[in-house]
């Protein structure tokens, strides 16, 4: 049982949107979806859903074609959130729940007790364009999810809401995903996705440029990631070994980048016979750091493969 996307391919007038995008997505995971603009994200999403269909490729949910399975099994939150400005907030909830064959009854306990967890029972008889732009995309959520969902697509949820609300609505995620249910976001909140996600993918220009579990994306530039601090203040000295880039320095600590057959060790090792030391660590690039890697070499190479560019 997994989400299978196999070669994908979409295509708009000029613009190959798709260019064999593959995926797999486990189930009882959550999965980020990270890309640039128009890298191909959305429309990957609807066709998973089948509101759009390929060019070329498949999808399958647990061997099955995703078109093939109920519509109740998926749920979609889109990026232009499509509930109605002026019907009130429990009435739309229960409204698109009964779509999808869940009771009145049931609808209206479950929606009500999502309000009440998201903090914003008060509002659930006002209509939607009277709560704030945050509140909305709570009441969005909820739409996506009292159906309970085996699958669930979410087009950029963590745009616009607050620390409070993020905060809120990981825990909510983590919870589904706790239960069993299957999580795709899509997000240029690398750190959102760093912290939540089991797996990644990174898309651009419509094809995958890696994916897997985030630890092993994390790691799949070859990369480490040292800190130091000593207490003179000064690792600037970082700089100077073989291999070893400073990428922030700063009163508290000095970050520095080590290449791939560069033993950090050996970093630490020089740390300490420089010592006294106030920290000492090896990390794991950030999502971020590979992104802008992975991406911003990809851009790079097209810009000097461009006609007239250098010129
Ligand atoms: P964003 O992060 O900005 O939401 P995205 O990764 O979701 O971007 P898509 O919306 O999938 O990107 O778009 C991929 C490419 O396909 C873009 O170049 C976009 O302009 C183009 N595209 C998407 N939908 C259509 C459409 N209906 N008609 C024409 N072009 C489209």
């Amino acid at each position: 049982m997994a989400l299978e996307v196999d070669r994908l391919r979409k295509r708009f007038g000029a613009v190959q949107a798709l260019d064999g995008v593959s995926l797999r997505v486990e189930p009882g995971q959550i999965f980020g979806f990270l890309g640039s603009n128009g890298a191909g994200k959305t429309t990957t999403m609807r066709i998973v859903l089948s509101l759009m269909r390929p060019d070329d490729g498949t999808v399958t949910w647990d061997g099955r074609p995703a078109h093939a399975w109920p519509r109740r099994i998926w749920g979609y939150m889109p990026e232009e959130r499509g509930l109605y400005a002026r019907m009130a907030v429990i009435d739309q909830l229960v409204h698109f729940a009964t779509l999808y064959g869940v009771t009145r009854a049931a609808a209206r306990k479950a929606a009500l007790d999502w309000l009440a967890r998201f903090r914003i029972a008060e509002h659930a008889g006002r209509r939607l364009e009277t709560l704030s732009k945050g509140n909305q995309q709570k009441v969005q959520f909820i739409a996506t999810i009292l159906h309970e969902p085996d699958v669930l697509l979410m087009d950029e949820p963590f745009v616009g809401l607050d620390p409070i609300n993020v905060k809120m609505l990981r825990s909510a995620l983590l919870e589904l995903r706790d239960r069993g249910r299957t999580i795709v976001f899509s997000t240029h909140q690398l750190e959102q996705a760093e912290a939540l996600c089991d797996s990644v993918a990174i898309i651009d220009h419509g094809r995958i440029v890696t994916s897997g579990p985030t630890r092993e994306v994390r790691r799949s530039t070859g990369h480490r990631v040292v800190r130091v601090a000593m207490e003179s203040g000064d690792a600037g000295w970082l700089g100077e070994m073989e291999g070893v880039t400073v990428t922030r320095g700063g009163a508290d600590y000095t970050e520095a980048r080590v290449a791939p057959g560069v033993d950090p060790q050996a970093v630490l090792r020089a740390a300490v016979r420089r010592g006294p030391v106030l920290r000492l660590e090896v990390a794991d690039p950030s999502l971020e750091e590979v992104f802008v890697e992975l991406v911003g070499a990809i851009e790079a190479e097209e810009q000097t493969l461009a006609p007239g560019a250098g010129a």
